[in-house]
């Protein structure tokens, strides 16, 4: 017994001597475990961090209100049972839609549904939205039906050399180009575009008399080569002229206007349709 107890003594404190020290190991080991977890995920979170700021960065943009004429009470020209305003808001809501080809573009729009919007508010829209171009899209009629093409509005007190001549002469150039229609050139009127300070040109982008072209006016495949036509003269007259892209902080182009179009969903298809049509 004595011996064994003996024995058992020693054993026991030998047993307890090497818990002891490995106790001590492993809390040692499970501290520096935990500070270099600690350490790893601290780096990894500073590291992190610019990349979640740059999501929030803003786009640099030229703001261009495009201005679908008429609407509401106000049918414009008409033929047919077909109405200007529905013809043109058809195209403004394509262009729309089609801006987010042009990311330096924004566009905004006058109106994006059949409503009347007076003539005072189509004005505060481009002061409001800091606009830097006007062009307001119209539906020509006449007493003929043999009349058609395309023609380019300026405002009659618009000087030669003013830079609305140089807007109308870029839409429509870029727009017969796209629709392929008769060019009736550049023309002046009476317009209330001259109370803007910016340059302002309103396209006639078809006649609603002409069987012809109305036909064409009510097809959603060439309402979107006169959109891409628009598009394209607003694109070429800020390149010829180095217009500088302004930072933007405001929303995205009304791309959701689109969808209110009185003709179907068919433009919805950017980058597809060919940038020349034949327009026979
Ligand atoms: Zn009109």
């Amino acid at each position: 017994m004595g011996q064994v107890g003996g024995t058992c003594a020693p054993l026991r404190s030998c047993r307890t001597g090497y818990a002891c020290r490995m106790k001590r190991f492993l809390f040692v080991a499970v501290i520096l475990t935990v500070l270099v977890i600690a350490l790893v995920v601290g780096i990894r979170a500073l590291r992190h961090r610019p990349g979640e700021a740059s999501v929030a960065q803003s786009k640099a943009t030229i703001v261009v209100v495009v201005d679908p004429a008429h609407g509401g009470r106000d049918p414009g020209a008409n033929a047919e049972g077909v109405f200007e305003k529905d013809i043109v808001l058809a195209i403004a809501n394509k262009v729309s839609a089609l801006s987010v080809e042009h990311p330096s573009l924004k566009v905004v729009l006058t109106r994006a549904t059949d409503v009347e919007v007076v003539s005072d508010e189509r004005i505060a829209l481009a002061a409001k939205e800091a606009a830097a171009l006007y062009v307001a899209i119209h539906v020509n009629a006449f007493d003929k039906p043999s009349a058609n093409g395309i023609e380019t509005w300026v405002d009659n007190t618009r000087a030669q050399g003013d830079p609305s001549w140089t807007l109308a002469r870029a839409l429509e150039k870029a727009v017969i180009a796209s629709s392929g229609a008769k060019d009736r050139g550049v023309r002046t009127q009476d317009l209330f575009l001259r109370r803007l300070t910016i340059p302002a040109a309103a396209t006639e982008v078809g006649f609603v008399t002409s069987p012809d072209e109305r036909a064409k006016l009510l097809d959603p495949a060439y309402q979107e080569l006169v959109a891409r036509g628009i598009l394209q003269g607003i694109a070429d007259y800020v390149a010829t002229t180095g217009m500088t892209p302004v930072v933007s902080t405001g929303t995205q182009p009304t791309t959701q206007a689109a969808s209110a179009s009185t003709q179907g969903t068919a433009a919805r298809s950017p980058g597809t349709a060919p940038k020349k049509g034949t327009g026979s």
